[in-house]
């Protein structure tokens, strides 16, 4: 459904998916995972709490203020944003380096700001943008998830406006209309 750019030379075993608020990275992410346990899904730091269910050092490294600016200052992480205005999230740049010395293939859901600071960093990574199959979906989802408030998901709608913009700087475009589907072309690109 898009045009495909003509494959990059020493294409890197470093994934990186990115794409608009609620297109549901994250759940593809949590497929890959599952369903390719050869592909290794990065934990990222984060200074916001974690969710009901979510466990330290499997979904996040959750980390209070004087932690991240620790990180940030010795350098240990590949690249690290403050998402939607409100907590910082990066990538800890040790197991990454240790997986692809392992010549195993490394998955970052990050976000957009995240994904330009790996390209810079690292020339070879594949950058893989997630859409949805509609604008209209897009709102849908974001709505139907329920875990903003009017407010937040009008400022998400417009973030994802511009997010959406930045699309052509990615080297694949995968629509999200079937996880499973999703899930096996973006691990493709990785094997
Ligand atoms: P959530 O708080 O819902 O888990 O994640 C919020 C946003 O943070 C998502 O868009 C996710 O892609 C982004 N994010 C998660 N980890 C990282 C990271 O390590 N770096 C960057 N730049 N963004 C991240």
């Amino acid at each position: 459904r898009f045009p495909e750019p003509a494959p990059r030379s020493g294409r890197s075993r470093l994934l990186v998916l990115a794409g608009p608020t609620a297109v549901g990275k994250g759940t593809v992410a949590a497929h890959i995972k599952e369903h390719h346990p050869d592909i290794h899904l990065s934990v990222s730091a984060t200074t916001r709490a974690p969710r009901p269910g979510e466990v330290h050092g499997e979904h996040y490294y959750f980390v209070d203020d004087a932690e991240f600016d620790r990180l940030v200052a010795e350098g240990e992480l590949l690249e690290w944003a403050t998402v939607h205005n409100a907590y910082r999230y990066g990538t800890p740049r040790g197991p990454i380096e240790q997986v692809l010395a392992e010549g195993r293939t490394v998955l970052l859901e990050i976000d957009l700001q995240g994904a330009r600071q790996v390209r810079a960093a690292e020339p070879s990574a594949t950058l893989v943008f997630l859409l949805p199959p509609s604008w209209d979906e897009l709102v849908n989802r974001l709505i139907g998830r329920g875990t903003e408030g009017p407010e937040e998901q009008a400022r998400r709608l417009r973030t994802a406006r511009g997010e959406l913009a930045a699309q052509a700087e990615f080297d694949y475009r995968v629509v999200n209309d079937d996880v499973a589907r999703a899930a096996a072309e973006i691990a493709a690109l990785g094997s």
